[in-house]
Formats: structure tokens, C-alpha cells, sequence
């Protein structure tokens, strides 16, 4: 086992990594930027390293000063969380140089998944079923057109080196290709560096599921059941459940017998994600992320599975914590990603949380890493905590987050609370009857103006 653990990450990620740090008995080195040293996760590290300002490039991003906070301190592995290097391939190999252990799949594979044309030709080699799309990139010059024709209007123009929902344009008919092309191209240009873009089918009203897998890389995969995380504004998540209102035992089984054996056959290392849209009753592969997510904790809190633990254990060389076999999927959870932000027009908030007032009682969690009097920085993302609730059966789970909801007070900024508080007692999500356009219908139709 590792004896210290170097976490390249802030917010509430970096606190949920600390956290199984200090349960396995490992001790923790902490990085902050000049504008978070005073963060809880700063303050709860065992040792804590100034990497820079800011810039999330000139610090979080920062491979050099996170190198020299390893040597300093003598940490012997990496843990990434999400975003900033975690899906770094390049970060990998540069701490494998020297010695170090990056808590996280091989540089191989992150590589494999993070070119999304690539990934989806190894899913379908892989036997996991894809999106009806063009087999690599299109440009202007190819024949685009008769490839759209093929897989029918509407099409999806997305990036091959996309995230975040950027780089993608709908071509509702055969006059918007070429305009959709080059204006996804151009916004893939600008945001990663590559104009390369594919086509798929656009799936009208989808829902969004996804399966937790967790491999030793030693040819042993398991998964951990589905998230449905449906509800999305501008593509990013907003609410996610699990197991999903819509998917029976039988097609959890046979979707994650698939995603299990994909993971088998390539070896795969530590947590990972495969992202499919639902319709009618068929799976369809968009992409997969090779790191631990931020809606963890629903699949957590159902199957009693310390994901974040295992992914430090099985990175130090260890076993599957259980067999397919022994995983029970006890009850429902959902979770709801609180922001900084405003409620109807989504702007951001940052500032002094002046009253904080965090939810409790049975089936409670909430993973934040704020405090009354913290201020929050106007330079990274906007997440305030994610409240996550657990309850016998989905009506169950339900009951009890509007009672968290409604107790849960977070003062001087703007959250988005007011969304979720409605959202729980709205009839559609009442009944799990949503798709990955709802939210965005839902705020279009002016539900939250009034408040
Ligand atoms: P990113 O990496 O940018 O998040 P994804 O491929 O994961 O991109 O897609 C993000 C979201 O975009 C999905 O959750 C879904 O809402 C929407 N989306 C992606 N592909 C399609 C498609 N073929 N049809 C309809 N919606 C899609």
C-alpha cells in the first residue's frame, strides 16, 4: 500500500479523496493555489503544498509544481479526482518516469477513450453497442452528405477530442451540415486543440445511462449497475439517480454483462465509466471516462461500495472487492449538484457563504467541502456540494430529499436550490418519466421565472 498520497485536485473531490486516504490509514499531501489556502482541504491534509496562482493552468494544471510538491514531500502516489489532469494521458506517463503512481487507468487507455472516434471503434470491436454514425472523422471535402443521408436527419457534428458537452452542433437537415461542420470544428479548434469532428445519429428524446465499472487489471472487470443521469442542462449534469427509474434487472444484467467483459478483454485498471443514450430499449455507446465521476456516490450508497477506496487499492495492486455475484443493489439514490449560481439564468455566484446550514438524518450525504464564512473562489467550477440521498425505494428517496431540500440553507450567494426544490415536486421526475431534453424544455417553459 502506498504510504503518501499527493491530491492533485480541490473542492469537494479532493476532501472525498482525503477522506478514504485517512480511512486506509495513508497519509495525505494536499496542493492549493494562492486563491484556495484556506480550503478545507487544505486544512484537513496532513501537509499541504503551494503550486501556484489562480490560473487553474498555472497551478492544478501544473505538471512541474505538482512534481516538485511530490518530491518535497515524499509522496509515492498521485490521486487525480476529476477534471483538471485526470484524464491525462501525457500525466501519467510523466509520473510513471519518475517513479510515481498515478491512482488512475493505464496512460494507454485514457489515451484510447479520450479520442472519441477511436473509443467508440474499440467499444464496437469490444461487442458494446454504438451509435449509428460515420466510422471516423468527416470534413468539409468527404463525402459528409451522403454518410448523413445514410444515418438520417438529425445528425450530431461532435468533437473526436470533446468534453463537456463543447464541439457539438445539431444538422436538423441536409442545408445545416456544412454549417454545423465547421462551426463544431472551429469550437473544437478553440477548446482542445483538434478540429476533428464525426457524425452520429441525434437521438430525439433519449435518456442518459451509464455503467460504474471497476477493473483489476489483471483481466478481472466487474460493474456496479447504472446511473441515469437524464436531467442535463447545456450537457452538463444536474440530477443523477440510480439504479434508473426506466431499466429492469434484465437489461442492467445484459448491458453491464457487456460493459464487465469489454473490461476484462482489455485489462482494464481501476474505475471507469461507459456512457450510452437509451431509447426503445436499446443501448447506444457514446463515450467513456476513464476516472472516477462526480455522481459516484448514487452508485455508492446502493451498493455499499467505497469507490474511491477501492480505486486507491486496486491501483496499489489489490483484488476486486467482491465478485459480480456478490453485489446487492439495495434501494434508490439520488443526487443533486448544488451550484453557485443563479436559478433561472444559470450565471455564477461566487462570494462569502455567509449562513450554512447542511442537511442531516438517515440517508443523508453530503459531499462539500464549504463552510460558513468560506468564500467561494470566482476561478474554478461553481459545484457549492452535492447533496445525495438514499432511501428504501425510489418514492422513499424522494420524501426524504425534500425534506433535505427545504432544511438545507446556504446564505449570501446565489445556489441553485430553488431548481431542485421544484424539480422534486414536479409530476414528470415525480414519476422518472424525463429524457436529456427535459430540463431544458422544462426551464425554457419559464417553470422558475416567477420565484
Ligand atoms: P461530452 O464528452 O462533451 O460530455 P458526450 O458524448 O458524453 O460529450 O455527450 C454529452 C451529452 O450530449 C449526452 O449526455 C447527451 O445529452 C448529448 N448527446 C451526445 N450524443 C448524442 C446523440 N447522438 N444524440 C443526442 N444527444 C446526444
Amino acid at each position: 500500500m502506498f504510504d503518501k498520497i499527493l491530491i492533485a485536485n480541490r473542492g469537494e473531490i479532493a476532501l472525498r479523496v482525503l477522506r478514504a486516504c485517512k480511512e486506509l490509514g495513508i497519509a495525505t499531501v494536499a496542493v492549493h493555489s494562492t486563491a484556495d489556502a484556506d480550503a478545507m482541504h487544505v486544512r484537513l491534509a496532513d501537509e499541504s503544498v503551494c503550486i501556484g496562482p489562480p490560473p487553474s493552468k498555472d497551478s492544478y494544471l501544473n505538471i512541474p509544481s505538482l512534481l516538485a510538491a511530490c518530491e518535497i514531500t515524499g509522496a509515492d502516489a498521485v490521486h487525480p479526482g476529476y477534471g483538471f489532469l485526470s484524464e491525462n494521458a501525457r500525466f501519467a506517463e510523466i509520473l510513471a518516469d519518475h517513479n510515481l503512481q498515478f491512482i488512475g487507468p493505464k496512460a494507454e487507455h485514457i489515451r484510447l477513450m479520450g479520442d472519441k472516434i477511436e473509443a467508440k471503434k474499440t467499444a464496437k470491436r469490444l461487442g458494446i453497442p454504438v451509435v449509428p454514425g460515420s466510422d471516423g472523422a468527416v470534413g468539409p471535402d468527404d463525402d459528409a452528405m451522403s454518410i448523413a443521408k445514410e444515418i438520417g436527419f438529425p445528425v450530431l457534428v461532435k468533437a473526436a477530442a470533446g468534453g463537456g458537452g463543447r464541439g457539438m452542433k445539431v444538422a436538423h437537415t441536409a442545408e445545416d451540415l456544412s454549417m454545423a461542420i465547421s462551426t463544431a470544428g472551429n469550437e473544437a479548434k478553440a477548446a482542445f486543440g483538434d478540429a476533428s469532428v464525426y457524425l452520429e445519429k441525434y437521438l430525439q428524446k433519449p435518456r442518459h445511462i451509464e455503467i460504474q465499472i471497476l477493473g483489476d487489471g489483471r483481466g478481472g472487470a466487474i460493474h456496479l449497475g447504472e446511473r441515469d443521469c437524464s436531467l442535463q442542462r447545456r450537457h452538463q449534469k444536474v440530477w443523477e439517480e440510480s439504479p434508473s427509474p426506466v431499466i429492469s434487472a434484465e437489461a442492467r444484467a445484459r448491458i453491464g454483462g457487456i460493459c464487465a467483459k469489454a473490461m476484462q478483454d482489455m485489462n482494464y485498471v481501476g474505475v471507469g465509466t461507459i456512457e450510452f443514450l437509451y431509447e426503445d430499449g436499446e443501448f447506444y455507446f457514446i463515450e467513456m471516462n476513464t476516472r472516477i465521476q462526480v455522481e459516484h456516490p448514487v452508485t455508492e450508497m446502493i451498493t455499499g461500495i467505497d469507490l474511491v477506496l477501492e480505486q486507491i487499492r486496486i491501483a496499489a495492486g489489490g483484488d476486486l472487492p467482491v465478485s459480480q455475484d456478490e453485489i446487492v443493489l439495495n434501494g434508490h439514490a439520488i443526487e443533486c449538484r448544488i451550484n453557485a449560481e443563479n436559478p433561472v439564468n444559470f450565471r455564477p455566484s461566487p462570494g462569502k457563504i455567509a449562513r450554512y446550514h447542511p442537511p442531516g438524518g438517515l440517508g443523508i450525504r453530503i459531499d462539500s467541502a464549504v463552510f460558513q464564512g468560506y468564500t467561494i473562489p470566482p476561478y474554478y467550477d461553481s459545484l457549492v456540494g452535492k447533496l445525495i440521498v438514499h432511501g428504501k425505494t425510489r418514492g422513499e428517496c424522494l420524501m426524504r430529499l425534500r425534506r433535505a431540500l427545504d432544511e438545507m440553507v446556504v446564505d449570501g450567494i446565489e445556489t441553485t436550490l430553488p431548481l431542485f426544490r421544484a424539480l422534486v415536486r414536479e409530476p414528470a421526475i415525480i414519476d422518472g418519466d424525463y429524457h436529456i431534453h427535459w430540463l431544458e424544455q422544462y426551464l425554457a417553459g419559464g417553470a422558475l421565472d416567477a420565484r
